[in-house]
Order: C-alpha cells, then structure tokens, then sequence
C-alpha cells in the first residue's frame, strides 16, 4: 500500500469519500510507514495508533463526515490532545495527559481527520533545529545526519518521510516555515489571530500562531480552512470570515499572476544566504515573472532590528508563560520529601525539567522585563515591533506580496550551530518580521542547493492569507513539488 502513503490530502479524501479505499486502510498504512521509519526519522513523540484506527472506523461507519473524513493528520505536541500525552518536547510534563483539547484539534476532529499523534519539537517551540527536544532529535529524511529545521522538525519531518499526508505546527519566528523550508515540504503561518490559540502551550502569545504542513500547496490550504476562524476562548481571535484559502490556492495553480506585483525586499539583499539559496530564489523568482508577475523593489529599513526586537520580546513573553510550570500543577515534580519549602521544591523541578535554551530564554526575559530594564530592553523592542508593522503596511501600499527565501541557510549537520545560540537565531533571520508584523507567510520549496531543499516564502498583508496562496500554487506549477531520497 505504498500507494496510499503518497497520496495527496486532498486524493485520500475523494478516495475515502467514494469508498475506493477505507480510512481504516489509509490510517493502517500510515501506521505501517511509521513503523517502518520512525526509528530513524523520530518524527514522532507518541503514537496514537490504537486512537487513529477507532477514528477511522468512525468514519467508514459514517458517523463522521467532512471535508477530509479519513485523513490522517499529525500534530505538534505543543497543542493540547485530550486523553493523549502532550508534553511541548519537555521533561517538566513528561506523562502529562490533557484533560482538554486544543480548538484547532475540536475542529480536526470536526473535519473526520484521523489523528496519528504528536510530533516531535524544540522543547516549548524554542530553538530551529529540534536539537532542543528532551526527547533527543528529528532526523531530516533528506539526509539523517541533519537537522528537520525547527522547532516544528518533526511535523515537517513526519510529512516529508510520508508517515502522514499532513500536520498541524505552531510559528511564532518561523517554526513552520523554516522546517518546511529544509524538508521540501509547504509550511503555512497563518493570520495571528486567524487560528485559535486556545490549547496550545503558551510560548509567545502575542506571535504563537497554529497553522498547516503539508506535501502541496492545495493541502495546505485545505487543512488552513478546516482549523481557521474565530474562537470565543481565544481572545485574540479575529472575529471575521476566513478568507477563502483553497480557492485561492486553486486559482493560483492555473499559473497566471498577471497583474501581481512582488515586492523584494531591498534590506534582504546581501544577507548572508548561501549562495545555492539565493540562486534557487532568484531562478523561482523568474518563473513567476514568466507567470506575469512584477517585481518591485521595496525598501523595510527596520526589518534589520526584527531579530533582537523578537529575541527580546518572545523571551519576555516566555518568561511569563512558563512561570505556571512550578511543579504544583502539571508534571514533573522535584525533591518534595516534606522537609522542604515549597520554593526550594519549585526551583528543584524547574532546574531539572528545562533545558538550558528554555532557561537561557527564561532568564533573557526576566531580565528584560526587570524593573530598571524594562523600557530600555522590552519598551524599546515593542517600539521596533511597531516600525516593523509600519514597514509592512509601506511596502504592501506598492505591493501586493513581499518575497524572500524562508531561510538563509539549507538544513545543517547535528551540533554544527547548538554551541553559539546567535548562529541557531539566523536561521529565522527571513520568517520572524512577519511574526511581528501578524500578517500571514508561507514557505514554498522552490529547488535544491547541494541535493538540498530551498523555501520561498511568501508574504502576505494580513487577513489576506488567500493571497499568498495564489502566489505559492502558481509557483508550484512552475517549479513542482519535491522528492526525499528514499528512506
Ligand atoms: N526559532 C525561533 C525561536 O527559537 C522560532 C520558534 C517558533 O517559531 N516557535 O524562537
């Protein structure tokens, strides 16, 4: 049944759907695929087969129905999955069940996806290489010896080896994009405040923002569709109509985009990409102007604050979100032998359940926010933040899209760049001003530099999420999808 392990999203549901096949069978071979790789690839933190194969026969009974009854789906362990291990790639919540599920995951469910499990991440989304992961690292199945990107490796990684047609990940400074970008797969960020928040593991709330991976351009957008919309639980939902993601995408795969100016980012320029990258962008960037694109210079002069302006920001944001996990509530729980305080209790299980780059951002972000420090570190990047935002509404004034590669760097070797934390920061030098920004990207694999895949990522102004799917379908047209090596 290798068949069914290629097959596109949106195939697997017309075929479920006209009973050509079972979404017992199509569940049954993805196990089998996973089975066959994950030792290998450890995409996966858990696996809910037992879980899947009940979904799918829900299905075949037809007591479930929707737009992609019967296909599988994977999801990043960030996002809360009732009764099923979640455990944001940290030991602080090993064996933690949820007692909840995530809206995004209701709305799965909703959508008769059949849930696989939970992927492996950088621990707390931090970190773009799943290096961070208490749980020992993704290997990219492009080349085992490297990174999947991150933090949503596995999610990427999962979906590049064909162990699920698609997978849910969270971007807060690129974590879908630049995966997607380093496995030849497409990685969606949507609209922040398009997909719901609530349920997943708060890292950077004002820039955590769910969204989809998937093998094509129409798969991603069908999945962006099935999880997107207002949520009353998340505060920061946008209470509007989702654009109308998938038929943008099919628009855009007929390959016209006369009319449709891409703006180029002037301060990208000599930003230290790799030279196979900025060969593979510009060679994709002439196809779309055989498409009847325009490409239009536009100037963001403060996008070069936008890595220390997030660096200060997100740790911020951090250092309040992760203040919950103190051993009381959730989790691990550390030296409670009943002759200690329960401050020395707390600061044991925090010492012993995170990671140095989730303590590195925990302590960035205290000190940040410290009084005294305050203005001139936080007030100061949420200023630049705003400059940010001001340089996008510009250069969309000119423009309908802003085009960059997704990633300066294609995937690296293990251990190549955990020893200094600002080379692992440069992997997010392209994704993270839309994250300050709020507007919608996407990552789209445009070709290989040395047998290894390049991202094109594509920005959108934001609640114009269906624009930047027009442009990456007619850019697949033009460039095709790609093929891992075989595993
Ligand atoms: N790599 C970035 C970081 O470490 C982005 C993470 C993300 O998008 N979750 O913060």
């Amino acid at each position: 049944m290798t068949d069914l392990i290629k097959m596109s999203a949106a195939e697997l549901a017309s075929k479920i759907k006209s009973k050509e096949v079972s979404a017992v069978e199509v569940a049954q071979a993805h196990l089998d695929r996973i089975e066959a790789v994950d030792a290998r690839v450890h995409a996966f933190l858990h696996v809910d087969r037992a879980g899947a194969l009940a979904a799918a026969e829900r299905v075949d009974k037809g007591e479930v129905t929707g737009p992609l009854a019967g296909v599988p789906v994977a999801v990043k362990d960030v996002i809360a999955t009732k009764g099923v291990p979640t455990t944001a790639a940290s030991k602080i919540l090993e064996g933690w069940r949820p007692p909840y599920n995530a809206t995004i995951v209701e709305r799965l469910q909703a959508a008769g996806t059949v849930m696989l499990g939970k992927t492996n991440m950088d621990e707390f989304a931090m970190g773009s290489s799943t290096e961070y992961s208490a749980y020992g690292p993704t290997n990219n199945p492009w080349d085992l010896g490297r990174i999947p990107g991150g933090s949503g490796g596995g999610s990427a990684a999962a979906i590049a080896a064909y162990e699920a047609p698609l997978a849910i990940g969270t971007d807060t400074g690129g974590s879908i994009r630049q995966p997607g970008a380093v496995t030849g797969t497409v990685g969606a960020k949507p609209t922040y405040g398009g997909t719901s928040r609530y349920g997943l593991i708060a890292f950077s709330s004002s820039l955590d923002t769910p969204g989809p991976c998937a093998r094509n351009v129409e798969d991603a957008a069908l999945l962006h569709a099935v999880i997107a919309g207002h949520d009353v639980r998340d505060s920061t939902s946008i209470p509007q109509p989702v654009p109308d993601v998938v038929g943008a995408a099919r628009l855009g795969a007929s390959g016209d985009l006369s009319g449709v100016k891409l703006g180029l980012v002037k301060e990208f320029a000599g930003d230290g990409s790799e030279p196979g990258v900025s060969a593979a962008f510009r060679e994709s960037l002439e196809a779309l102007v055989k498409l009847g694109a325009e490409v239009v210079e536009v100037s963001c002069p403060h996008f070069q604050y936008a890595l220390p302006a997030y660096y200060l920001i997100a740790p911020s944001e951090c250092s309040s979100n992760l203040a919950r996990f103190d051993g009381v509530r959730y989790g691990l729980r550390v030296g409670d032998d009943g002759n200690r305080s329960l401050e020395e209790v707390m600061s044991l299980t925090r010492d012993a359940g995170f990671g140095p780059e989730v303590k590195r951002r925990i302590i960035l972000g205290t000190y940040a926010l410290s009084s005294g420090y305050y203005d001139a570190y936080y007030g100061q990047a949420q200023k630049v933040r705003t400059l940010i935002t001001r340089d996008f509404e510009k250069a969309f004034e000119q423009v309908d899209v802003l085009v960059s590669p997704t990633t300066p760097f294609v995937a690296f070797p293990f251990g190549s760049r955990t020893s200094d934390p600002y080379q692992m920061y440069l992997a997010d030098l392209f994704t993270i001003p839309t994250n300050l920004y709020g507007g919608p990207a996407i990552s789209v694999p445009c070709g290989l530099s040395e047998g290894l895949p390049v991202g094109f990522q594509i920005m959108a102004p934001t609640m114009a999420d269906d624009r930047m799917y027009r442009v990456a379908a007619a850019l697949e047209s033009a460039v095709g999808t790609l093929t891992p090596p075989a595993l």
